[in-house]
């Protein structure tokens, strides 16, 4: 088992050391990665090590260097040193993290992250937290707890009767919302044709008056999701305004801040997430801002009543604890799970409070620092305010430029980006989470941008 990881742990710090001057696209296509992994399955198996090597060899060109300074593709995030250690020692630790009994570590740890995570977001800190894998888990988990809460003021037990014959709930969603809302909708039997879409204005927040105007409309349960980071602008709904519309009529408030929520961890950005705390439940990612290694989301609900009532279940083997313990499938929806709160914890117990506000800080600052040279040049525009880590970058005002500069950025390796379509054109989208993105990163990454629009 030693030489194993001892071999293991060599190779890890072998491609981390590697990481920053790696070519940051893939460097094989899909062909030449089957030609080196795909081999028959054998009766016997194969020495470990040997296997190790192996996959090693077999992956590498295959690998993205996402986790390091200069992948600005998505909003990814890469994986604080002190967090990957904590990660490894949870593999190792192999911990069921499902009940108290399995694992009372990964529990206490659990419900301290809980307490440090409602400090630093500020919200309301009788909130239950669940860790869960990402944030389409926490956008769904969110919302079955606002589906038992809705549906319950209106005396329905959905958990027990399910939705047919339920009163109808009404689904607002913003035009901007992210595709996993739309997806939680669907698992948790919705359906995606119910959902009622409110326009959103040109840098992708929900309009508080066309919200106003739909509610108006509404009677009977009502869920408004709302979003904390639009994943392409970076832009944050009017969360105050949307949280008082939502209560006047009733209805449960969610807010999706997958990457954006991070922003309540630092005063530089309270203004923009100002009200967020009014909201009755909210999805969020520590695998992207948080920088912990994957999987890795949050989901936290005002109402923990809702929360648990939507994923407990109950056998007579489970009863095993005073009820005092944390028995963590209570708040997500798996059972058996990873101790995924470890590298949480790790991570924000080395940050502390100002290194998690200067994490933020950070990416944020050099996104704006990617905007500030490019638009320097005239052939290029910058489309959204910079209100976070994004940046939406146009060139030559042409679709055709716009693709083609991002394929050739893709290629040469320097940085790896991908483009969207904003507003109806084409856009480069520059997203920075990584830690470890320094002021060089992103001059050496716009060189680079700047040397492909040349051709
Ligand atoms: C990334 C993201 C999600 C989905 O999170 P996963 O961790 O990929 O499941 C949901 N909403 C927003 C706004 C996001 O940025």
């Amino acid at each position: 088992m030693t030489d194993l990881l001892d071999l293991a742990r060599d190779r890890a710090n072998s491609f981390l050391k590697e990481l920053p001057d790696r070519h940051v696209g893939p460097r094989a296509t899909r062909d030449e990665l089957v030609a080196a992994l795909k081999v028959p399955l054998t009766d016997d198996g194969e020495d470990p090590a040997a296997v190790i090597d192996a996959l090693v060899q077999g992956a590498d060109r295959g690998l993205i260097a996402c986790a390091g300074p200069r992948y600005f593709g998505f909003v990814i995030g890469g994986s604080l040193p002190v967090a990957l250690a904590a990660d490894w020692l949870t593999s190792a630790w192999d911990q069921n993290a499902g009940i108290y009994v399995t694992s009372p570590a990964a529990s206490v740890v659990e419900d301290v992250a809980r307490e440090w995570l409602l400090e630093l977001f500020d919200l309301p800190r009788t909130a239950s937290v669940g860790f869960v894998t990402g944030g389409q888990m926490a956008n769904f988990t969110a919302l079955a707890a606002a589906r038992h809460g809705v549906l319950r003021r209106v005396g329905w037990n959905v958990e027990e009767n399910g939705l047919t014959g339920a009163p109808p709930v009404h689904l607002v969603v913003s035009a901007a919302s992210h595709i996993t809302i739309h997806s939680s909708m669907r698992m948790l039997g919705f359906g995606t044709r119910a959902l009622r879409k409110v326009d959103a204005d040109e840098q992708g927040r929900m309009r508080a008056d066309s919200l106003r105007e739909l509610l108006r409309t509404l009677d009977g349960p009502v869920i408004v999701c709302a979003q904390a980071g639009n994943v392409n602008s970076g832009a944050v709904d009017p969360l105050r305004a949307l949280a008082e519309i939502a209560h006047e009529h009733d209805a449960w408030l969610h807010v999706d801040g997958a990457f954006g929520l991070w922003g309540r961890a630092t005063a530089s950005k309270r203004a923009l997430l100002d009200g967020c705390e009014l909201a009755d439940s909210w999805a969020n990612d520590a695998h992207k801002w948080l920088n912990v290694p994957y999987d890795s989301g949050i989901v936290i609900v005002r109402d923990s009543a809702s929360h648990r009532a939507s994923m407990t279940v109950t056998a007579e083997y489970l009863e095993q604890t005073t009820g005092v313990e944390r028995d963590n499938f209570e708040w997500a929806p798996e059972f058996s799970r990873r101790a995924r709160g470890f590298p949480i914890y790790a991570a924000l117990r080395a940050l502390g409070r100002n290194g998690v506000a200067a994490l933020i800080d950070g990416c944020c600052d050099r996104a704006r620092q990617f905007a500030d040279i490019l638009s320097r040049d005239k052939r290029v525009s910058i489309l959204n305010d910079i209100v976070l880590n994004q940046v939406l970058v146009r060139f030559g005002d042409s679709d055709e430029l716009t693709r083609e500069v991002i394929t050739r950025v893709q290629r040469e390796g320097t940085c790896w980006l991908a483009g969207t379509t904003w507003q109806g054109e084409a856009a480069m989208r520059i997203s920075v989470s990584n830690w470890s993105t320094t002021a060089e990163d992103v001059e050496k990454s716009a060189a680079a941008i700047l040397r492909m629009l040349e051709g």
